[in-house]
């Protein structure tokens, strides 16, 4: 997730559960108190009505659920309820302002003495018992369906609900009908304390074509050019959606939840609001619940400034409050606005436009420490009340949103971290579930591998030891054959996150991107006899893991004759090397070759190299001095008592085989070749000669494979050629020993040829020699194309791993190299498609390569 999105989201989650922390105003939904007819909280002497039948049936008898008693079950008025049943009613004091939500009426039961009950009645309230309103619901409808029978008692919500001391049930019925009713509130004490608003009347906003109100369209007071006197919905416990569009409540119409107003309406750019409240209180803050929807045009308020009034004067000294902008979020939220603990029975405050509307929902005041439904209410809430909680307080003190805040801030962070562990959960179980494949793949067959080698791990282990912390790379030619894959791994979805390369190897196998390093693979392999003990050229110990026979040449007898090329370590020269054929022992001796002095090819570490380039250019040397085969190049002697550090191999006629076949290519291109050149190529073609080298090649393999060797960069210019196409493979400065029955993992920064490079070594870091068979395969593609063009060479980098990525998703969607002009079908479809499948077990080895590749020469 994107920093910017994760801000956001955590705005949003901010904003909603700070709106949740506030939300404890009053908040309709937990505000259903049943406010003391049943329970007996609210006094006999607070129940009054406008008649009564007679004595049993006095208004103290209208308790909802109240059937013990001296009376005769209910109230029951004394006169038969006219038409329009305005003149009876029942009237219940609560003795402070409250906010009802909720209504219960009953009939009179008696013990089914009683059948009598009211089916429609009104409300009427009234905030000081003077003035009285008839409470409407949201589509001004006055009546409200009571009862159907005389026991069962029905609850009625309040949409909206009220605030006021005073409330009076009027049964609604015809002359014939009597009626008697019991009766309940539910709610909670108006703490607010907030008797009055007086405000503009809302806009019309046209949006769209479409008709936008923002009138309070449940205020109870007197309508004028302001609204005076009265309450509506900004205390109404509803507030608006972010979308002022869309209402909180079904069927309104759109603009329903604000209360808004259009700045140009208001020349000195603020909407004046006067509140009274029931009596001299000490504010400390003021909520407002505002829309910020600013795309189209509606934004918080920019300042509010209030003043304060106690006696018949509004001080001098306002309280002014600039909320700041959100250019964020467009979420409606509420805004505090501290009032600095003022004291005041009025407060007038001039909401400053931050836009060309200012649309708010919802307005309450703390003053002192406010506590909803804890003060006079005492009675048991109903269980038939949804969302009933006896120990439910709502706490109004800044410690409640500051806790709300907090918690806003845990939960986002905790969310985050989540986040961030499922996504790395998941990539460990896919890296597991590819590695472990591999693992039942090689492991078992790699241990069973004999040991071949019979060096001492000790003295290795010392040299690798010291070059396990190393950061060398390897410094190849310029050469597009070698890339660094890990950066263009990580572009595959499922390396992705993948970390920087580490160091250590425990964590490079947790790790998703394979980390390529040169000079630290044998420390994963080799026992913990390690010593740090670093090598020299002149520490003679290098040759306690090298063959015995190989001896120090005398730098002396050598004759430089011509450069032959240059490779990683440093340059490589034709030499004569006098009396090299006494120097050597007869197991060295080269077969058919006497003369004297005898042409070597001499590889020279240069002379800037480092101490990791040194230690692998000693590598090389005691790896090729043990390897002993018609297909591997031959080294002869070394020359390290002093520097420049050399090697001296056999040399081939005829250097490198990717050379070698495109000179062959250019020559048979070339209109001057002679018709022995042209009989000669055909005839190399014809008489499957290039077979004959792969064959070679798979020969060498199979000698290596059979010491547990991986070469790790078999192809073609690392095959050099000898007299009579003789092949021979060299360059084993990327090759490791196995014999530990492991694979190699292998971490760092290296250059890599990821061409010849199966998709387990560029995704997995693991070079096994299955994956030197995948490499034939593209060297056997390379020998049969006459190294006209590089594998995949259509392809760039990026799509060379990303064609990786589809091997191993394995969806059929992998690109294979083509088959070359010159390859018999059964060469490309049974031997170099079998090279490259996905499952390495499933790979042919070297010894069934040769074979295969002997017989289709027979
Ligand atoms: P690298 O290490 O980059 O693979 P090398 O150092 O082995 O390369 O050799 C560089 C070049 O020198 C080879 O490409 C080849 O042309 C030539 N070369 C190396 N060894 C021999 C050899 N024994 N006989 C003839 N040419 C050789």
């Amino acid at each position: 997730m994107e920093v910017k999105e994760v801000k956001l989201v955590a705005h949003h989650v901010f904003v909603v559960l700070l709106a949740a922390s506030v939300r404890t105003q009053v908040n309709p939904e937990m505000c259903r108190y049943p406010l003391g007819m049943t329970g007996g909280q609210i006094q006999d002497e607070d129940i009054s009505a406008s008649s009564q039948y007679s004595e049993s049936t006095a208004a103290r008898f209208g308790r909802l659920d109240f059937d013990n008693g001296d009376g005769d079950g209910a109230w029951c008025p004394g006169v038969t309820s006219e038409a329009d049943g305005l003149k009876d009613f029942l009237q219940v004091d609560l003795r402070s302002l409250h906010f009802i939500t909720l209504v219960g009426t009953q009939g009179r039961h008696a013990d089914g003495m009683g059948n009598e009950f009211a089916q429609r009645y009104r409300i009427q309230y009234s905030r000081g018992g003077s003035d009285w309103v008839d409470w409407r619901d949201r589509k001004g409808r006055q009546v409200i369906e009571g009862n159907r029978n005389a026991y069962e008692a029905v609850l009625k919500d309040l949409e909206p609900p009220l605030i006021a001391r005073f409330v009076r049930f009027m049964p609604v019925t015809d002359h014939s009908m009597i009626v008697c009713m019991r009766v309940e509130l539910y709610g909670c004490e108006w703490l607010d304390g907030l008797t009055s608003y007086s405000i503009p009347d809302g806009h019309q906003m046209i949006y769209r074509g479409r008709d936008v109100y923002f009138n309070d369209s449940v205020y109870d007071g007197a309508s004028a050019e302001r609204l005076t006197q009265g309450l509506g919905q900004l205390t109404d416990g509803t507030w608006g959606l972010d979308d002022f569009l869309h209402s909180q409540i079904y069927g309104m119409w759109p603009g329903y939840d604000y209360v808004g107003w259009n700045n140009r309406s208001f020349p000195k750019g603020y909407v004046e609001m006067i509140f009274e409240f029931d009596h001299v209180r000490n504010f400390t803050s003021m909520k407002v619940y505002c829309n910020n929807m600013y795309s189209r045009g509606v934004r918080l308020f920019r300042q509010a400034t209030c003043y304060f009034r106690s006696g018949p004067d509004w001080e001098a000294d306002p309280v002014v409050f600039r909320p700041g902008a959100d250019h964020v979020s467009q979420a409606a939220r509420f805004v505090t606005v501290p009032l600095g603990d003022r004291t005041a029975s009025s407060i007038k405050c001039r909401f400053h436009f931050g836009d060309l509307w200012m649309l708010l929902s919802e307005l309450a005041f703390q003053s002192g420490s406010a506590v909803y439904n804890t003060s006079r209410n005492k009675g048991h809430p109903t269980s038939l009340l949804p969302g009933y909680d006896p120990t439910h307080k709502l706490d109004d003190s800044n410690t409640r949103i500051l806790i709300g805040c907090l918690v806003a801030v845990i939960a986002i962070l905790l969310a985050i971290i989540v986040i961030i562990l499922w996504r790395q959960v998941w990539q460990k179980m896919l890296e597991k579930a590819s590695r472990r494949m591999l693992d039942d793949e090689l492991t078992a067959r790699l241990a069973d591998q004999t040991r071949a080698f019979s060096f001492h791990h000790s003295s290795l282990s010392s040299e690798e030891g010291s070059a396990s912390t190393s950061t060398y790379e390897r410094i190849f030619p310029l050469c597009a054959d070698y890339q660094e894959p890990s950066r263009l791994i990580r572009k595959l979805p499922e390396f992705a996150q993948s970390a920087e390369p580490v160091e250590k190897p425990e964590a490079a196998c947790s790790d998703n991107a394979p980390h390529y390093a040169e000079a630290d693979i044998i420390s994963l392999q080799e026992s913990s006899e390690s010593s740090t003990c670093p090598v020299t050229a002149v520490n003679i110990s290098l040759f306690a893991g090298t063959d015995s026979s190989l001896k120090e040449f005398p730098r002396n007898k050598l004759t430089f004759k011509e450069k032959l090329g240059e490779g990683q370590f440093g340059e490589v020269h034709l030499c004569e090397a006098e009396d090299m054929q006494d120097f050597l022992n007869e197991d060295l001796c080269i077969e058919g070759n006497n003369m004297s002095p005898l042409l070597v090819a001499v590889k020279t570490l240069r002379e800037d190299a480092n101490k990791n380039a040194r230690n692998d250019f000693l590598k090389e040397i005691r790896i090729m001095s043990r390897l002993r085969d018609p297909n591997i190049v031959r080294l002869l002697a070394v020359c390290v008592d002093s520097d420049p550090l050399c090697m001296i191999t056999e040399y081939m006629e005829n250097g490198d085989l990717n050379q070698f076949l495109c000179n062959l290519r250019l020559r048979q291109a070339a209109e001057d070749r002679t018709e022995w050149e042209e009989k000669e190529e055909r005839s190399m073609v014809c008489d499957r000669k290039l077979i004959g080298m792969a064959a070679q090649i798979a020969s060498g393999m199979k000698y290596l494979s059979s010491l547990n060797f991986v070469h790790r960069d078999l192809a073609t210019r690392n095959c050099l050629v000898g007299k009579n196409y003789t092949i021979k493979i060299a360059d084993f400065g990327m090759s490791r020993n196995l014999y530990r029955g492991d694979y190699y993992r292998i971490q760092g920064r290296a250059v890599l040829p990821i061409r010849w490079m199966s998709w387990e070594s560029i995704l997995l870091g693991k070079f096994t020699m299955a994956s030197d068979v995948w490499a034939f395969g593209v060297t056997l593609w390379e020998i049969l194309t006459l190294c006209k063009e590089q594998p995949y060479s259509q392809l760039s980098d990026e799509q060379v791993i990303e064609n990786t990525g589809e091997f191993f998703r394995d969806q059929g969607k992998q690109v294979y190299l083509p088959k070359p002009p010159y390859c018999p079908d059964k060469v490309y479809s049974d031997l170099m498609l079998s090279c490259w499948r996905r499952n390495a077990k499933q790979r042919p080895s070297f010894q069934d390569i040769h074979t295969q590749l002997v017989e289709s020469l027979a």
